[in-house]
């Protein structure tokens, strides 16, 4: 199969009659695509809107068909997941039982395999399978956020700020777990405060300021652009 490719034109959304992002035209080439940007630039807004969560106008494309909007289980039958903010997983209950709600529009026999791969993929979480998930520690929850996307099986997986809040080496940890995605298939757009490392990891980046693009290009070239290196990195 071949890798999913976004396309996202002329968008639109925000809360109310309060417009946060105004037409924004990008692209998540296969590989890793990095979003950066302030406190408020309208991130979050952006990967909401993409998953259809809230209101928006303009063209969103994977591979080329229109996702929809306001249907949960349709955008992730559509092959797109979100690893939201804050990873919303259910504390009260295992690891395992966690990952396979994120299969739970699978048959049976295909999410117990699934699972099967998901603790192949993350050792970790397999030594933890019957620990209750509110007990992990901050990364290691995110590592359930995200273990639990890939159970969907998505061609698209979009994760906010999975570093927020982590120690550094967990950081690199979630981070080189993103690329790992990336590289074995699945398209990975990725909201990040943590800059220098983001684009260490990622193929592309864009820079979102008030709502608005102010910048993009390869993450090599985005890391010596002046824009990121004065906003950004502190090295006017
Ligand atoms: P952060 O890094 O702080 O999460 P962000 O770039 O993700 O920032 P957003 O969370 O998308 O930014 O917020 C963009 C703007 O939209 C902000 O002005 C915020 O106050 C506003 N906003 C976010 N969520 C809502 C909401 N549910 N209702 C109304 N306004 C909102």
């Amino acid at each position: 199969m071949t890798q999913a490719h976004l396309v996202v034109k002329h968008l639109s959304a925000g809360y109310g009659g309060f417009l946060v992002l105004r037409e924004l035209t990008l692209e998540a080439a296969p590989g890793l695509t990095v979003i950066l940007g302030p406190n408020g630039a309208g991130k979050t807004t952006l990967l909401k809107a993409l998953a259809g969560l809230i209101p928006r106008q303009g063209e969103v494309l994977l591979d080329g068909a229109a996702l929809p909007l306001g249907d949960a289980s349709g955008t992730v039958k559509r092959g797109l997941a979100l690893v939201a903010e804050g990873r919303q997983l259910f504390p009260q209950m295992s690891v395992a039982e966690n990952l396979e709600l994120g299969g739970w529009l699978i048959p049976k026999a295909e999410r117990a395999r699934r699972l099967e791969q998901a603790f192949s993929d993350f050792p970790k979480l397999r030594e933890r399978a019957k620990q209750l998930a509110g007990t992990m520690s901050g990364g290691e929850q995110q590592m359930v956020a995200v273990a639990r996307a890939m159970m969907s099986g998505p061609r698209l997986l979009m994760l906010d700020e999975p570093s927020l809040g982590l120690a550094p080496k967990m950081v690199d940890e979630l981070l080189a777990i993103a690329r790992r995605i990336a590289d074995a298939g699945t398209t990975v757009l990725m909201v990040e405060q943590n800059v220098r490392k983001a684009l260490a990891v990622a193929d592309r980046g864009y820079v979102l300021e008030r709502g608005a693009l102010v910048a993009q290009g390869p993450a090599p070239e985005l890391a010596r652009s002046d824009i990121i290196r004065q906003a950004y990195l502190g090295q006017a």
